[in-house]
Parts: C-alpha cells; structure tokens; sequence
C-alpha cells in the first residue's frame, strides 16, 4: 500500500516533535555524553532540514517567480484581462489583511493577555529592574531622574535607552536585537524610498541573486517584461516559450522536492522542538494563545471566502493545499513553500496557471495576514505589560489602535517571505507609538513557534485569494471553477 504524500508529511512532522522532545530532554542531562549526542544529532537534523530541503526551495524560487510571473502574464489574453486580476488581487490582498489585523486588536484588547499573572511577575521584575536604572543614573548624573510631578526627565530617558539597547539582549539573541535596531530610526519617507522604490528597480541580475532575493524587484521586473512581450507580440515568441518552458522544468523540480519532504520536515521540527523545548511557554501563554486564537478565526474567515466567493467547499480546500500548508508550517517561509503552493492550487483545486502564476508570487511576497494579525497583537501585548513604566508613555487610545492597524498592515506588506521576518517588521509598528524597540526581544523566545501558525496562515490567504480571483474572472479565462 502506498502512503498519500499528505499523511507522510504528517507522520514526518509528529515523528519530529517527539523526536526533537527526546533530544531536548538529553540535552538537559547532567551526563556530558548524552549532551554531546544531543549536539551532534542536531547537526545532521540542521543538514538534512534546513539546509538541504530548505535551500533546495530557496534555490528555486527566484527563477520560479520570474518564470511564473512572465508566462502568467504572457498566457493572458490582453493588457484588459491583466488590469481586471491585478486589481482584484490587490483588493483581496487589502481587504483580508485587514480583517486578520481587526481580529487581532479585538481579541488583544478583550482578552488583555499583558494583563494575566504571569504577565505582571515580568512588569513587577521591569519594575525593580527601571527602580535600580533610576539609582544609577541619579548617581552617575548627580540629578533626578524624574521631574517634580513624577515625569522621566529627557536626560534620563535618553540614558536609558542607550543603557537597554546595548545591555539587553543575551548572546544568541544579539543578532535579531542588531536588526531591530537597524530598522529603527526611519521615517516613512526612508521607508518608502529604502524599501520599495530601490528595490523596484534593481538590477534583475542582483535581485535574483541576493539572498533572500529581492521579490519585490523580480516581480516587478517580471511585470515589465511580460507586458513588454505581450506589446511586442510574435517577435517576442521565443523569449514568451522561453519563460513557459522555464516554468514548467522548475514546478517538475518542484515535485522531486515534494517527494523528500515529509523526512526534511521531520528534521526542521525535530530540531525546533529539541532547542526550545515546552517550557518556553509558561510565561507566554496567553500571549500565544491570543496570537493562534485570532489566527484560528482568521483562517475561519478565509474558508468562508473560499466557500461563498470562490465556491470551494472547506474540506476541499484544505485537502486541495495541505502539503503547502504543512510545509508552510514547518519550514516558515512563504516564498521557499511557493513552488507548492502554485501546484497544489492549480493541480488540485483547478485555479487556472493565468491566475496562480500571476497572484500566488505577488501574494507570497506581499499579503501576509497571519503576519499583520500577529504584529497588532504582539505590540498590544507589550503595551499592556509595560505601558506607563518610565520609557512607555503610551495610552491605548482610539488613534493609537488605528496608528498600530496601519502600520500592521504596511509591516506585513514590507516583511519578506522568509523565518522571523515578521519579528523585524514589528519595528515600524513598535515605533509608531513609541514602545522602545529593547522590549520586544521578551517575545523572542516563542517567535518561531507562532511563525509557523502565520506563515501557514499566510499561505491559505494567498491560497483563497488565487481561487476567488480565478472564479471572479472563470468567464473571461474560460478555466473551470474551482468547486
Ligand atoms: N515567516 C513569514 C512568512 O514567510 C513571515 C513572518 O515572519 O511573519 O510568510
């Protein structure tokens, strides 16, 4: 009997976190042997896990949405057909997004899990913590650190903040802190002009070539040839057949990659489980459980959509996409689970290639609603912990949810398809109310595991959004629906 790809790929992934528990159990031993087994073991999982599977995927992708992005446009009948799905797309894209943020700042606010005991043991230590700063600084300053009516003085906070940023973060977590960093202290024009038009406009050559690759200057690029195409008409053949014929060699490569993915996903479990191991949850319970609560009725929303709008019954859409929505899961890359994406949408659920090969690269890349819910919950969470301390002068009015609803929503458009991306972005939102950045490595520790549940998401919402562009516009293409 043959075991279905599906319920290998289940199996790799339990058999990964029981794995990964043994190994995280051995590496707590007192006894130095079973310490040094536990080391080596999780070399080979990082081997066979992360760099093999995971770069085998990440190795495609950049000439994958080249080629998905040219034929999509090229195999559309005309420039109209092109405006009516990218329109569409987009405003899919915008409406789900902010739907998963409002569930988000709804549950936050009404669940208040920074307001939980556990919660108040981490402001009660912050607390102690900002009491023995406000000592220092009185001795090494020789002056208050609060005015007369109880305000921190600028002079102090700006010592604090120096003190924090290069204090904070242990050895490990320096590398993330550092990039929080770098993304702080930009103003929106920085933003649009670093981060959108620049790499608009790269060179293709080095776009397809950074790592990760720059998606946005590869699809923008990839637009800009296939219209060219489509304007140039018969001349353009070969390039056209060129870029068809690219496409399909990289979805068959694609299946050769599927096909070692149930153990590769047990490795990048195993190895996820055995480093962190159960206990990261004690203190960040409620946050978690507010993060994957929301997602869970976001993804409710999403099968809803797909039903009434795209007309594609619930359990067919998940039996029609689970092997991407499980290595989405594992793998936490949005971009490296594309290639799965656009062939389980297109092979199982009938979306049409015009549609998948056009939505579903542009949708990796930019519509992450699992990532925006996530980021409006996590500055929420940190503002209920810490707000009113010394450094947070922050009130959770009416405009400082909405400022956290927009820049959720732009955090998760810039957040590149990538593990942690989403942990980076949250600077902008963080900033944009004024939560000092060297609070958000407290949440470090669960970030991993609450990418999985965001980037799974993410991937469904690409996922619906091809099937609803696809039965909006099934008359013109002439594909059939997808129910
Ligand atoms: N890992 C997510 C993705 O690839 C992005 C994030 O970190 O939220 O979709």
């Amino acid at each position: 009997m043959r075991i279905k790809l599906h319920n290998l790929i289940f199996i790799g992934m339990v058999a990964g976190v029981l794995i990964g528990l043994g190994l995280w159990a051995l590496g707590r031993s007192p006894d130095e042997t079973h310490q040094a087994v536990c080391t080596h073991m999780l070399w080979w999982l990082d081997l066979f896990g992360p760099t093999v599977f995971m770069g085998a995927l990440k190795m495609i992708i950049a000439p994958l949405i080249l080629a998905s992005i040219v034929s999509g446009v090229t195999s559309l009948p005309d420039m109209k057909e092109l405006g009516a799905i990218g329109w569409k797309t987009l405003a899919y894209y915008f409406c789900t997004t902010s739907i998963a943020v409002v569930i988000g700042l709804v549950l936050v606010l009404s669940i208040g899990p920074g307001k939980k005991a556990a919660s108040l043991e981490v402001r009660n230590r912050r607390v102690a913590e900002l009491e023995a700063r406000r000592q220092a600084y009185q001795e090494m300053a020789g002056r208050p650190a609060l005015s007369d009516d109880g305000v921190p003085t600028a002079d102090y906070l700006a010592w604090l903040a120096q003190e924090e940023g290069e204090q904070r973060p242990g050895d490990d977590e320096a590398g993330r802190f550092e990039k929080l960093a770098g993304a702080r202290d930009r103003t929106a024009g920085d933003i649009f002009k670093d981060d959108i038009v620049s790499p608009l406009l790269m060179n293709p050559f080095q776009s397809l070539s950074a790592n990760p690759p720059n998606s946005l200057g590869i699809i923008f690029f990839a637009l800009l040839l296939g219209i060219a195409c489509m304007v140039v008409g018969k001349r353009a053949g070969h390039v056209v057949s060129f870029f068809q014929g690219l496409n399909a060699v990289i979805m068959h490569v694609t299946h050769w990659l599927m096909s070692i993915s149930p153990f590769a996903i047990g490795c990048i479990m195993a190895g996820l489980v055995a480093r962190n191991g159960p206990e990261i949850f004690q203190t960040l319970g409620w946050y978690c459980g507010t993060v994957i609560g929301g997602i869970v009725i976001h993804v409710g929303v999403l099968v809803t959509i797909a039903a009434v709008i795209g007309g594609v019954r619930p359990l067919r859409l998940f039996q029609g996409i689970r092997e991407a929505y499980m290595i989405a899961f594992t793998t936490r890359s949005s971009a490296a689970t594309l290639p799965v994406t656009i062939a389980n949408t297109t092979e199982k659920l009938n979306v049409s290639p015009k549609v998948a090969n056009f939505s579903l690269p542009l949708g990796a890349t930019v519509n992450m609603d699992g990532t925006a819910l996530y980021e409006g919950v996590a500055v929420i969470f940190l503002i209920q912990i810490y707000g009113g301390l010394d450094d947070v002068s922050i009130t959770m009015t009416a405009m400082a949810t909405f400022l956290i609803f927009i820049t959720a929503v732009l955090a998760s458009v810039g957040a590149a398809a990538v593990p942690d991306a989403g942990l980076v972005t949250m600077v902008l939102v963080a900033s944009a109310v004024h939560l000092p950045i060297y609070y958000i490595p407290l949440i470090f520790a669960v970030d991993a595991f609450l990418d999985m549940f965001r980037t799974s998401t993410n991937v469904l919402g690409d996922s619906v959004g091809a099937i609803v562009v696809n039965r909006l516009e099934r008359s013109r293409l002439g594909s059939p629906a997808g129910a």
